[in-house]
């Protein structure tokens, strides 16, 4: 099982540390969804892409590289020795409508029409940006393909236009495996060694820069906007009391010592990846320093500064460990 993506685990934060009556939350709730199931897209494709050999196929999901100072995003991307194949992912249901003349794709649900972005336009400019990306690195690549996979089983497709051009590049993941096959009976030769994949493979991970933004700058939010306290694990209550070393929930009366691990991920993914002793007094509703301190100092994390002004790193990955580790 893979991490889901870190804007996700952020907006997910977001919503758990928003008052239900904040006016905010329906635009982040929206966002969530949207980007889950652009996420649960991709992942669909998994049991398909589990059947190509491993030896001939490299795959990378939700790349996202930097080209002329602007950011063009892959969802996946197959690399083997005689060609690529890009693959725009889209999670759509509906009766969906391509329409030739226009480039325009126009989607039918509940007897509503609505306009969408038209992908192969979209998957079309990923690949012109990934060509030029590749020469800007000096990197020879083998012929590149691009495809839309439609991943979702109530979709319909259809075309205005007999001889479409969406017939070729646009289909639903079922077909996903007699399409590469088909790439294989077309790209017959070796344009690239095994060594040349593994480097590119490299320099692709090496330049990945996931959309991580700053979320309560991207909502006009401050850290005032948020719920603080250590939530109950088991009635997800706030804020759970500190009553000898253990956190207490007022209203179902668990009892749970590492409640706070996960209060501390909601401040690194929504506040700051360090955190000082009052911050964390202030956030997890602890009179005492010295019980902050000692919380602190059991995550065994990297501190800088000196006594009066110390913070403490609050790395995603370990907090993740640590909250795996925790009895509660
Ligand atoms: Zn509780």
């Amino acid at each position: 099982m893979t991490m889901e993506p870190i804007f996700v685990q952020k907006l997910r934060a977001l919503l758990s540390r928003l008052p239900l009556n904040h006016p905010v939350r329906e635009k982040v709730e929206s966002d969530l969804g949207k980007r889950v199931a652009g996420y649960k897209g991709e992942q669909s494709l998994h049991y398909y892409l589990s059947f190509l050999p491993e030896k001939e196929f490299h795959i990378l999901y939700d790349l996202r590289l930097s080209f002329n100072n602007h950011f063009f995003q892959i969802d996946v991307l197959l690399l083997s020795k005689r060609f690529f194949l890009i693959l725009e992912v889209k999670n759509m249901a509906g009766t969906l409508l391509f329409d030739d003349r226009f480039n325009q794709v126009i989607r039918i649900k509940d007897g509503e029409e609505e306009p969408f972005q038209d992908p192969l336009q979209q998957v079309k400019h990923q690949q012109f940006q990934f060509l030029n990306w590749l020469k800007r690195k000096h990197i020879e690549p083998a012929p590149v393909e691009a495809l839309v996979l439609i991943v979702n089983r109530n979709a319909i497709l259809k075309t205005m236009d007999e001889k479409s051009k969406y017939v070729e590049k646009v289909l639903h993941s079922t077909m996903l495996l007699p399409k590469i096959d088909n790439f294989k009976k077309l790209y017959k030769d070796f344009h690239l060694t095994d060594k040349d994949i593994k480097k590119i493979k490299k320099l692709l991970l090496k330049n990945n820069t996931p959309y991580n933004p700053d979320v309560l700058q991207l909502y006009n939010l401050s850290k005032t906007d948020l719920l603080s306290g250590v939530r109950c694990p088991n009635c997800s209550y706030l804020p759970m009391d500190r009553v000898y070393g253990k956190w207490i929930c007022r209203d179902c009366d668990t009892s749970a010592k590492g409640a706070h691990l996960n209060a501390l991920l909601d401040y690194s993914l929504l506040c700051r990846s360090t955190i000082s002793n009052q911050e964390v007094r202030s956030f997890l509703h602890i009179s005492s320093p010295s019980v902050a301190q000692k919380l602190l100092q059991s995550l065994n994390t990297p501190q800088t500064g000196t006594t009066i002004n110390r913070t403490y790193k609050l790395p995603l990955q370990h907090l993740y460990s640590l909250i795996k580790k925790s009895p509660c």
